[in-house]
Parts: structure tokens; sequence; C-alpha cells
């Protein structure tokens, strides 16, 4: 059976989501705007949201976006 690297991904995932308590890329993807901006306005995002913040801590690709996010944020201002 040959595996497509986006399935492969999404499988990989899917075996590091495994603590119930955790949240998903889909998950983290909904809230990071939010998580971007209270980041922005000098709160503390990652007390506020903490399984955003421990999505962010374990996922290299919300990481990137969250990255990206608040580097196109911060330009804005
Ligand atoms: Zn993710």
């Amino acid at each position: 059976m040959r595996l497509e690297p986006v399935k492969l991904k999404k499988m990989v995932r899917g075996i590091l989501a495994t603590r119930p308590d955790e949240i998903g890329c889909d998950e983290c993807f909904a809230q990071l705007d939010r998580f971007v901006e209270m980041q922005l306005a000098g709160k503390n995002a990652a007390e506020a949201m903490p399984l955003v913040h421990d999505h962010l801590e374990r996922c290299h690709d919300c990481r990137e976006e969250f990255e990206a996010l608040l580097a196109a944020l911060r330009a804005l201002e």
C-alpha cells in the first residue's frame, strides 16, 4: 500500500493526539486568531487558552501557522 504524504501526516497527527484533554489541529486553528489577538494585546494567552498553547508546543504545522499569523498582524500595527 502506498501512502501519500498528506495521509501519512494525518495518521501521525492522529497518533500524537491521544490525550483526551488535547485538541487537534482543526480546533487549534479555529482558536488561533483569538490566541494571537490576546498575545498581541499583551495578555497571557498561554494561561487563558492552555490547550491551544499546548498544541502549539507539540505541533510544528500549527506553530508555523501561529508564527506567520503573529508576524502578519504585527506588520499591520
Ligand atoms: Zn496542529
